[in-house]
């Protein structure tokens, strides 16, 4: 299958081209034809799969031809973050590099003026967050009642932030002959109402999981106390005869001690975490690359933006605390043709980490029992761990890999001397009610533009070790 078996413009396969995508993901060859021909949709995918392409690329074809009105939108994008709507704008601006269309950026934290001005010039495709184009709808500042075109990204997203009454209303307002797409990684009841409610005879894609049989990467999840998570990994490093392992722990202090205590241990191993500069984190690379040290240490942030893949294993030292991190991580293991392996560490206090890992990848993750189990806590291990001069912290020192910058490292580390444990970056868990709170809580790096490098095919299913 190719872009250019989907029913785009030659203008439109020129861009995809210059973008470097040689082959439309799943969700994309489903999505575009349909899309085109004027259905609504409803496209189910996880999240890395080339949604957002899916619905900009024939939007762009659909939009070629018509006339921008003032104030009147000719199509609507609502996105639930800042950071997700800036991206959507990014493709339409990377796409459509070749047609002639406007496109205005309503989010918030940005100077309503501007947005405002571009609406009065008039725009074809507008990108907004729920809260700011309420805003402006309620200030009479926008119609959208020119509005043909509606997408609603990451709907399950919007929905943890609370958004669903604000798309109900935007809705309403606009015309009821429209073509209305909606993308999610899953499909919650709540979603699936507003579904039936607003869009009308749906072509419903969901990118199905592979069968067990084509996955490449083995996961298991590996119940542990919090003091046996050292010698649980060291037992599987060997056990497993790991020729390349990463090991991602969810603080940067949490990486620095346990590189010391694997070394310490005489494995060879490095680090990389949010405060080494870049050039220290490719030093440090390199020396994983070039086979100096076998396993890497490392916290999510530092990970971002390297090329590291292909590993025989990923350890979830703790597990991630948003479970796309979970993808991120283990989707650096398994090489074509190969089968990786990644082991998820769950202390007691990771049980709703891992549920939230669970719900996103759409299963139970097999459990990996230990063998003597028991002697997880023993005795070796702190002796081995423990300096004679200097004595290890009992504690984190409360220093989360949050910080991607200075300002936030100094508020980190003003936070330690009244937080303990990291709090104050660590994002919210979900409430005791069961609902989650809102997504904003998470760090800016979530939303990173190419964070994740590609379509997620084989891997998101869950199979045993064999
Ligand atoms: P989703 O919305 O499903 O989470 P995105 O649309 O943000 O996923 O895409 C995830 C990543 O995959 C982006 O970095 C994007 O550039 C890349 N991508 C999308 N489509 C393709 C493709 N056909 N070929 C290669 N990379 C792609
Ligand atoms: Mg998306």
């Amino acid at each position: 299958m190719s872009f250019a078996d989907l029913g785009l413009s030659d203008e439109l396969l020129k861009s995809v081209e210059a973008a470097g995508y040689t082959e439309p993901t799943p969700i994309q060859a489903q999505a575009i034809p349909s899309v085109l021909m004027m259905r609504d949709l409803i496209g189910i995918a996880q999240t890395g799969t080339g949604k957002t392409a899916s619905f900009v690329l024939p939007m762009i074809d659909i939009l070629a031809h018509g006339r921008r009105r003032a104030l009147m939108p000719r199509s609507l994008i609502l996105a639930p973050t800042r950071e997700l709507a800036v991206q959507v704008a990014d493709n339409f601006e990377k796409y459509g590099t070749n047609h002639d269309l406007k496109m205005a950026l309503l989010i918030g934290g940005v100077q309503m003026g501007d947005q405002v001005k571009a609406l009065n010039e008039g725009v074809d495709v507008l990108i907004a967050t729920p809260g700011r184009l309420m805003d402006l709808f309620e200030r009479g500042k926008i119609l959208l009642t020119g509005c043909e075109l509606l997408v609603i990204d990451e709907a399950d997203r919007m929905l943890d932030m609370g958004f669903i009454p604000d798309i109900e209303t935007i809705c309403s307002k606009l015309p009821a002959q429209r073509q209305t797409l909606l993308f999610s990684a899953t499909m919650p009841p709540p979603i699936k109402k507003l579904a039936d409610k607003f869009l009308s005879n749906p072509k419903y894609i969901e990118v199905a999981r592979p069968a067990t049989a084509n996955t490449n990467i083995a996961q298991h999840k590996v119940f542990v106390s919090n003091r046996g998570k050292r010698d649980a990994l060291r037992r599987l490093l060997r056990s497993e005869d790991a020729r390349t392992a990463i090991v991602f722990c969810n603080r940067k202090t949490t990486v620095r001690e346990l590189n010391k205590s694997l070394k310490r241990h005489g494995f060879a191993s490095g680090e990389i975490h949010g405060d080494m500069d870049q050039s220290a984190r490719l030093a440090e690379l390199d020396l994983f690359k070039d086979g100096k040290v076998n396993i890497l240490v490392a916290s999510d942030v530092a990970a971002r933006g390297l090329d590291i893949k292909g590993v025989s294993h990923v350890f979830n030292f703790d597990t991630p605390w948003h479970p796309d991190d979970y993808v991120h991580r283990i989707g650096r293991t398994g090489r074509a043709g190969a089968t990786g392996r990644a082991f998820t560490f769950v202390a007691p206090e990771d049980a709703e980490a891992i549920e939230n890992v669970e719900k996103l990848t759409g299963g139970a993750i097999p459990v990996y029992q230990l063998e003597g189990e028991a002697a997880a806590d023993s005795g070796d291990e702190r002796k081995a761990d423990r300096k004679p001069s200097r004595g290890r912290k009992a504690k984190d020192d409360g220093k989360s890999d949050g910080g991607r910058d200075e300002k936030t490292a100094r508020r980190s580390r003003k936070a330690e001397s009244v937080e303990p444990q990291d709090k104050a970056e660590r994002p919210a868990r979900p409430r005791r009610d069961g609902t989650k709170p809102p997504a904003n809580t998470r760090p800016e790096s979530q939303d990173e533009p190419g964070a994740w490098n590609g379509p997620v095919p084989g891997f998101l299913s869950v199979s045993a070790l064999n």
